[in-house]
């Protein structure tokens, strides 16, 4: 199910001061079908904003919002046909995970809508019996009262048929809960966990139990709010792999909001990357890395972070400081001062490379080598370079070239992408 908003915004307006919080600012954004897509941004962005809109739980200031053809601006929640799941995974701790999974299906399902209907139709029967009863009681003659108890028996049989047909459908709802939470026990790997109460249970089972809670009502959507917040850093990697499995073998559309960077990338298919309610960019989350449009996504994105240098662009040289990191046609005719930053991943070592940096330490974490470093035109008082070999590195001042596909130049009073 595609997910559409338009131009949805909403505004918070405090009551004692009347000041305005723009949470959201006229986001347009497509969310394609069966993707997963990582709404993904620094603290008080605007991405639970947009998350509770689209669950229904917040009502726009302005937008819209559809599933597929559907618009669900002025829907209620229950029934948009979406699953939500918070960070503090909200189970039942007194019922056990079987019950929790259920809980949703039998709220809905067969069972109760039909328990009322037939207590209501006994009633009815009983009722019924009852006056024909006292109104053939008063005269009752040796006939009537054959007439009567064939009555009575009709009513009997009645019930009967009644009875058992309710209790086919019970037995139908009971089966098919059983089913329907057995399947996604097993989908979220919890299957030999069902009789256990959520306290005994991880944070990571836990929240596999909350998933499968949202997935059993068969939603159109699945919208995770900072699901992994409350986990410890191997449960984190972990249960984030298995979110990506689920999504997968369902295929259902899920929203993820995340604050954190290396999570929204590791897992979604597209992010969305907002700050102060607006969108900076939407995209694979390689090509938002590798082709970011402006300083903040370039700064977002990334561990280590990317360095950035105060630089400026004179006669078809893109300098930084007396360091010429380039010469290209592509600078001809520009004379401006720019920011210029370097992925960690962009240098390399030259004994004839154009910028020269200082080195502080090596840390070694295993397969790279990174140097924590500093220069004097850089904005990071320290930044990383990763580098695989750094064999006979004595020096303090090492000189690097610069791989042009991991440098990026940005406008410096609008922090738009210029180079
Ligand atoms: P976090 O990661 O910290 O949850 P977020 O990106 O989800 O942040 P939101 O919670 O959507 O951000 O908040 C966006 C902005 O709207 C913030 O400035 C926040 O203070 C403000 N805001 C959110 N909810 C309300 C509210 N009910 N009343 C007033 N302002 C609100």
């Amino acid at each position: 199910m595609e997910i559409r908003l338009e131009n949805l915004t909403k505004v918070f307006v405090d009551e004692k001061s009347k000041s305005e919080t723009r949470a959201v600012d006229n986001m347009t954004i497509t969310i394609p079908s069966g993707k997963l897509v990582g709404l993904l941004g620094p603290s008080g962005c605007g991405k639970s904003t947009t998350l509770y809109m689209i669950a229904g739980l917040l009502n726009p200031t302005d937008g819209k919002i559809f599933f597929g053809e559907d618009d669900v601006t002025d829907l209620a929640p229950e029934k948009r046909g979406i699953g939500l799941v918070f960070q503090n995974y909200a189970l039942y701790p007194h019922m056990t995970i079987r019950q929790n999974i259920a809980f949703p299906l039998e709220n809905i399902k067969a069972s109760k809508v039909k328990q009322e209907e037939v207590k209501s139709k006994y009633a009815e029967i009983n009722a019924k019996a009852k006056t024909d009863f006292e109104s053939k009681f008063g005269s009752l003659k040796e006939t009537d009262a054959t007439k009567y108890a064939a009555e009575l028996e009709k009513h009997q049989a009645n019930l009967e048929e009644i009875k058992s047909e309710y209790q086919n459908e019970l037995a139908i709802a009971k089966n098919f809960i059983h089913t329907e939470v057995e399947k996604y026990a097993k989908l979220v790997d919890i299957a030999d966990q069902l009789d256990k109460k959520p306290g005994q249970l991880s944070g990571g089972q836990q929240q596999r139990v909350a998933i499968a809670r949202a997935l059993v009502k068969n939603p159109r959507v699945l919208l995770l709010d900072e699901p992994l917040s409350n986990l410890d850093a191997r449960l984190r990697l972990q249960t984030r792999e298995e979110i990506k499995r689920i999504q997968r073998e369902t295929g259902i559309t899920t929203i993820f909001v995340t604050h954190d960077q290396e999570e929204a990338m590791s897992i979604s298919d597209e992010i969305v990357l907002m700050e102060k309610g607006l969108v900076q960019q939407i995209g694979a989350p390689q090509s938002v890395y590798e082709d970011p449009k402006n300083l903040f996504v370039a700064k977002f994105l990334g561990t280590p972070p990317i360095a950035i240098y105060n630089g400026h662009i004179k006669s078809s040289k893109l300098n930084i400081g007396k360091n010429t990191v380039f010469s290209s046609k592509e600078f001809e005719g520009q004379d401006s001062d720019v920011f210029v930053a370097i992925r960690p991943e962009g240098y390399e070592l030259s004994e004839t490379g154009k910028l020269k940096i200082q080195y502080d330490f090596v840390e070694n974490i295993g397969r790279d080598l990174v140097l924590v470093a500093h220069q004097e035109n850089s904005l990071n008082s320290t930044f990383r370079i990763i580098l695989q070999d750094i064999k006979n590195l004595t020096p303090k001042e090492v000189s690097f070239n610069v791989k042009r596909e991991k440098c990026f130049v940005f406008n410096k009073e609008t922090g738009e992408r210029v180079f």
